[in-house]
């Protein structure tokens, strides 16, 4: 391997794991309910600590309809249908 990008992926992976370490010890004192992308097209609707950017578990189904109530009234045009809406909380009660 290129010597150059060997000693930038050891970079990366250290950098992951100090990460890891931080999010690990962080209390998740305070999360926003957002979205993420878990694959192209593919979102999942999750609780990110604003701190360590990290994902606590557990956004409630009130939590996950207040924050698509707030899209829909950002974008109207791009409303969910009440199947996805319903996939979307099936999707969170999967254990992971
Ligand atoms: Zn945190």
């Amino acid at each position: 391997m290129n010597p150059q990008i060997e000693k930038l992926m050891k970079i990366i992976s250290e950098a992951q794991e100090a990460i890891n370490a931080i999010r690990v010890a962080c209390p998740h004192e305070e999360y926003e309910v957002t979205q993420r992308a878990w694959a192209p097209g593919h979102y999942n609707i999750l609780r990110i600590c604003l701190s360590c950017n990290g994902t606590v578990k557990g956004a409630t189904d009130a939590e996950i309809k207040e924050f698509i109530k707030k899209q829909d009234e950002e974008e109207p045009e791009r409303r969910l249908t009440s199947f996805e809406l319903e996939s979307l909380i099936q999707t969170k009660r999967k254990p992971q």
